[in-house]
């Protein structure tokens, strides 16, 4: 590859199961953004979805890539509050700030949004990439870039905890146990939950829940979930159940265990298309759904519990790469099938 300062190494998406290492033009911030010398990156079950052509919104040739930060490099003319040489961590979402959404402040249900890596907008397996100093966030001394590509991992249960009306003392059953179920156990036992399930049935993945506060682990591949939780509850059912599985069966599993008037949160992603669902419940117990997409506004408080070490990110890092493993990473299906107990990997920069 012939190298020069206008070109950069960058994984590039070409349509389904295309992706491979290019050397493609850097990229210089227009009046408003940033640019940015990637230090990590967050490896999301998303790139799989636009790998394999299951993510329909994404538009091949992009650079993929979405969950990043690193050194800023140049400011756009218009830049104001960041600075060549910060740290930053930097928020995927594009959103347009006029539409009806925006104006309410409901960023992350833009009309007009775009997603960095994703929807409309280069991503960040890249030496370099810009994005708009608005989804720029500073990052404190002590997080570390390894943490760094932890950071939208927790900010989505940071905003989904949140949405929900947990209070002191009360019960919550999370199913899956990946990083984000991982972090809503933790997140929950900040918020002042009494009891906390955590459900799953990759024993590697459940062991990790009494560090992130589970007080009951369930493999629901031996456990009766319905039976135990119910019984554990004196038939009452629990107050919140956190669907961050992406599975039907953990679905209809949570809502036989939420109490009458109880709360279900839909955080995991059903991208393949409609699921057999008993909504029943719904309707006899009036259950509150509420769903949640992205981190609106979560960021900087994100930051915060990581810096002043409230919850630990390290330990859900299963794997760290380079940008040189990625194509291999993602033909090879090792993501795909977690080899390796693969859970979180996180691409790291020279
Ligand atoms: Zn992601
Ligand atoms: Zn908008």
């Amino acid at each position: 590859m012939n190298k020069n300062n206008k070109t950069m190494k960058a994984v590039v998406w070409d349509g389904p199961f295309k992706v491979s290492l290019k050397e493609v033009e850097k990229p210089s911030p227009e009046k408003k953004e940033v640019l940015i010398k990637t230090k990590a990156v967050g490896i999301c079950g998303s790139d799989l979805e636009i790998y394999d052509g299951r993510f329909k919104q994404s538009t091949p040739p992009l650079i993929i890539g979405h969950e990043g930060g690193g050194i800023v490099e140049d400011v756009g003319d218009s830049v104001t509050k960041v600075n060549k040489g910060d740290r930053v961590i930097v928020e995927c979402l594009l959103y347009c700030g006029e539409c009806e959404n925006c104006r309410k402040g409901l960023y992350n249900l833009c009309f007009n949004h775009k997603v960095i890596g994703m929807i409309g907008h280069d991503g960040e397996y890249a030496e370099y990439f810009v994005a708009p100093e608005q989804n720029v966030h500073n990052l404190p001394e002590n997080i570390s870039w390894e943490e760094a590509g932890l950071i939208d991992t927790l900010a989505g249960p940071v905003a989904g905890i949140e949405k929900t009306n947990i209070h002191l003392g009360q019960t919550v059953v999370v199913y899956g146990p990946g990083p984000a179920g991982l972090f809503f156990c933790k997140l929950a036992k900040l918020r002042g939950a009494g009891k906390t399930y955590l459900v799953g049935t990759r024993d590697s993945r459940l062991a990790l829940g009494e560090k992130y506060g589970a007080d009951v682990i369930l493999n629901a591949k031996r456990d009766n979930v319905e039976e135990y939780i119910l019984k554990d509850t004196n038939g009452r059912g629990v107050d919140l159940v956190i669907e961050a599985a992406g599975s039907h069966e953990a679905l209809n599993s949570g809502m036989q265990v939420i109490k009458k008037g109880g709360e279900l949160l839909i955080y995991g992603v059903f991208g393949g298309g409609p699921v057999p669902v008993d909504i029943q419940p719904i309707q006899i117990n009036e259950l509150v759904i509420k769903g949640l997409n992205g981190s609106p506004f979560k960021y900087p408080d994100t930051i915060n519990l990581i810096s002043k070490k409230m919850i630990n990110v390290k330990d859900v890092i299963s794997h760290t790469f380079k940008i040189e493993q990625l194509p291999d990473l993602f033909s090879s299906g090792f993501i795909a099938n977690r080899k390796e107990n693969y859970m979180k990997g996180v691409v790291l920069f020279d």
